[in-house]
């Protein structure tokens, strides 16, 4: 064998060993991370058992369904619409894995839009994973994109016109929560969202929130977007925070930017709408190096410097805006949420029991409330 053989060999033995592991790293991202739900889960379903057309697609999600004994009203939450938004995607889970409901329903989708799990957003340098601490032992959670991954919806169009009529760049058809109230012969997305719509039809939902996050120099922020017919149950939950020292401020959904989950549950079900908003500084644009730590600590210096000269919407100094606070704040405003709700229609009782406080969640961290992994 020539010399110049053997150095093509090498060469090409190498370019497999590239292909190799980054390949596995790849497909690593289409691991689900594990859940352990509370003992009370009453029902345990798929978004598909809702919209058969998204049976064995990768846009099928688990739905957790706690049930009372009594009868109540009926709550939705939605976490990881946009999976790089771990606090809500976060809370999900922790009330999935704590609950314990003794009148009404509770139903909760940690991954709303899956298939945005499964991939991360390119050029951004996210991490993968991160990873928190349980009493024993550590458990890993995906950190996924704003879109549903380009392998399961492509290509995206030049123009997308939404379901709800609303003209909108070509990724966005990628956007779940500019997809309602979907589509049944639709893209993945809109199927999703499809689902999703009638999920809260059959279940009778009365009311449904959708868990975000958004960059600190977004304005609305550290808010609660109400659709126009739960006005009074944001300004019921606002009050209650405001008593609690939660500082929180209310978004009306506009009325002409279509595709939202909180514009289109109000106007095409009979939910009441909501969608809760905190601040993620790995989501930030001005932030430096991502990494799983800045997911978890929310610690930056970029932030710190903007916070100074008065660009952001929400106060940040060198604690930053921990993962724990995000959650708390979620929790505290679901709390509330429930409250006013039964406040405005007594017939609507939700009764929830263990779920973990959120100043307990801001003080011990939410590790501390997630179940050891087995
Ligand atoms: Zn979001």
């Amino acid at each position: 064998m020539k010399r110049h053989h053997i150095t093509a060999l090498l060469l090409l033995l190498l370019a497999a060993l590239i292909c190799y592991y980054s390949g596995r790293n790849f497909l690593k991202m289409h691991e689900e991370e594990a859940v352990y739900p509370s003992s009370h889960l009453t029902t345990k379903k798929r978004l598909s058992d809702y919209f058969p057309g998204l049976k064995n697609s990768p846009g099928d999600s688990s739905v957790y369904i706690f049930e009372g004994q009594k009868e109540g009203g009926t709550l939705l939450i939605l976490g990881g619409t946009h999976p790089n938004e771990p606090a809500g995607f976060i809370t999900a889970i922790l009330l999935v894995e704590n609950i314990e409901v003794k009148q009404g329903r509770v139903i909760i989708v940690p991954r709303a839009n899956n298939s945005g799990f499964m991939h991360s957003d390119p050029q951004e340098g996210n991490p993968q994973r991160y990873s928190l601490g349980t009493p024993s032992g550590s458990r890993w959670f995906r950190y996924g994109s704003r879109l549903t991954n380009p392998i399961h919806q492509w290509p995206d169009p030049v123009l997308y016109v939404n379901p709800a009529g609303q003209k909108l760049s070509g990724t966005e058809s990628r956007n779940l929560n500019r997809s309602y109230p979907g589509r049944k012969h639709g893209s993945l997305t809109e199927k999703i969202a499809y689902a999703i719509m009638r999920l809260i039809d059959e279940e009778k939902t009365d009311l449904a929130v959708d868990l975000h996050e958004a960059a600190p120099e977004y304005p609305v922020i550290n808010a609660i977007v109400f659709h126009e017919n739960s006005a009074e149950l944001a300004v019921i939950t606002l009050m209650t925070l405001q008593m609690e020292g939660v500082d929180i401020r209310l978004e009306a959904s506009p009325r002409n930017l279509r595709g939202l989950s909180h514009r289109e549950w109000g106007d095409f079900s009979k939910t009441h709408a909501i969608l809760l908003e905190t601040a993620n500084t790995s989501h930030g644009r001005l932030k430096g190096k991502p990494s799983a730590t800045l997911i978890i600590n929310g610690k930056d210096k970029n932030y710190q410097k903007a916070a100074q000269l008065g660009r952001l919407f929400v106060p940040f100094d060198e604690d930053g805006i921990p993962l724990k606070q995000r959650v708390s704040r979620h929790l505290a405003s679901l709390r509330a949420l429930v409250s006013g709700l039964y406040e405005l229609y007594p017939d609507l009782l939700i009764q929830i029991q263990n779920v973990p406080s959120p100043t307990d969640v801001e003080q011990a961290g939410v590790g501390a409330f997630l179940r050891p992994p087995k």
